[in-house]
């Protein structure tokens, strides 16, 4: 007998949300590189570095000492002491247990913090290029972001006449990443007093500082934006984790701090939901925050070598492909607009720089991000935390492949 069934119905909230990009890009190139093709890719947004022995041994001797149980769902007393001694070390930030909340990755706290508190026709202030979550989140939360778009000529930062300008009564966030991916885009301390100043008159915007890519800054300096404007420190959320610093972005492990108002809701979101991130992992992250740091100079250094590789390389994709030095993260958002309109080798126009990324993997081999998924188009984005060998080898088949297109 046929079955019937209804036509699949999902839910409003799902219909403005998209997947990912980097995921598709990532899966395209997969499917090539199981087809047996030598695909290089660009498209990850993860450092290629072991995580280090001593978090490895900390989450060993956690699971064999029986911290294998559920714990408190913002996680346990040890790891919000040792995320309250971060922030108190490197950013000069006070919070107590209650403004502290880890979570499965800094992604599930954005996740939290925008779900309990956006409703329906509330705004929240995003510039792009931007991470691609964050408008998606923004969507599934049932509020409308506001697009703010950042140029290379201000170092792709938002400004404060563009912050002043996207401002409304119904703005409820104001959502910062610095160092910024995908762009590298780190703030001065004097550029974020300059967005607060804007925000003095709006006492009911709350401003989300995610912090991720705090550790790999290579030009400048990294302050926090709590720190660098304390009168802002009642109403920031400020995220971080241990994803990018420590190699760790499979342990799902990210935490916030902020009003203890907000961690509250926060943690009532995370009960009903998946209740405490990993108990190992946090074992993982405690020995991490509180281990040593110095290791992290090494990385910072190869990662500076891997961007300069990449940049000098790359230069000779010049004018196809033009990039800035990036003076944070450990991305390269190349502007590939020359060549749209141009043909490739088997005379297809390109037309976006989606066409130009699925061109460099097919014809190249290397997988790359388009800008788009990053709300800021002609772009590409290229993730250089790969070997010296294997980056230097995507950068030259990029070359080539920028040399063998033609103007129509
Ligand atoms: N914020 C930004 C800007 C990111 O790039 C990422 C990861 N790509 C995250 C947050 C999430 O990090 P995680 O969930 O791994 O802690």
């Amino acid at each position: 007998m046929p079955t019937t069934s209804a036509a699949p119905r999902l839910s409003q909230r799902l219909a403005m949300a998209r997947p990912s990009a980097t995921g598709a890009m990532s899966e395209a190139a997969r499917r090539l590189a199981d087809a047996g093709q030598p695909v290089i890719s660009l498209s990850e947004g993860e450092l290629d570095f072991d995580t280090p022995a001593h978090i490895q041994l900390a989450a060993i001797h956690a699971m064999t000492a029986g911290q294998t149980r559920y714990t408190s769902v913002a996680g346990t007393p040890q790891l919000k002491a040792a995320i309250a001694r971060k922030l108190a070390r490197d950013n000069g930030l006070h919070y107590d247990d209650a403004q502290i909340i880890a979570g499965t990755g800094a992604k599930q706290m954005l996740f939290n913090a925008l779900l309990a508190t956006v409703d329906a026709g509330d705004e929240v202030v995003v510039t792009a290029p931007y991470w691609v979550s964050y408008s998606d989140m923004v969507h599934i939360a049932g509020g409308t972001p506001v697009l703010v778009t950042a140029t290379p000529a201000d170092d792709f930062k938002l400004t404060p006449a563009s912050l002043r300008a996207a401002l409304t009564p119904r703005t409820r966030w104001l959502m910062l990443n610095s160092p910024c991916n995908p762009s590298g885009a780190l703030y001065s301390a004097d550029e974020l007093r300059a967005l607060a100043e804007v925000l003095r008159d709006c006492p009911e915007v709350l401003v989300l500082s995610d912090e991720i890519y705090e550790e790999i800054v290579f030009d400048g300096e990294f302050v926090s934006f709590a720190q660098a404007v304390p009168e802002m420190f009642g109403r920031t959320l400020t995220v971080n984790g241990v994803s990018k610093a420590y190699a760790m972005t499979g342990w799902r492990l990210g935490y916030a701090a902020g009003p203890a108002w907000l961690i509250k809701a926060m943690a009532l979101l995370q009960s009903q939901s998946t209740s405490n991130p990993s108990a190992i992992s946090q074992a993982g992250a405690v020995a991490a925050l509180d281990g040593p740091q110095d290791f992290l100079d090494g990385w910072r250094a190869r990662l500076r070598v891997r961007r300069d590789l990449a940049l000098s390389v790359l230069a000779d994709a010049a004018p196809v492909l033009t990039m800035r030095c990036p003076p944070a993260a450990f991305y390269l958002y190349a502007d590939c607009g020359a060549a749209l309109g141009m043909r490739t080798p088997d005379g297809t126009r390109l037309e976006t720089d989606t066409d130009f990324a699925m061109y460099l993997l097919n014809a190249a081999h290397v997988a790359v991000v388009p800008g788009s998924a990053f709300g800021l188009a002609p772009y590409v984005r290229l993730a250089y935390a790969l070997s010296d060998e294997r980056l230097r080898a995507a950068c030259e088949r990029i070359v080539m492949a920028c040399a063998a297109l033609e103007r129509a």
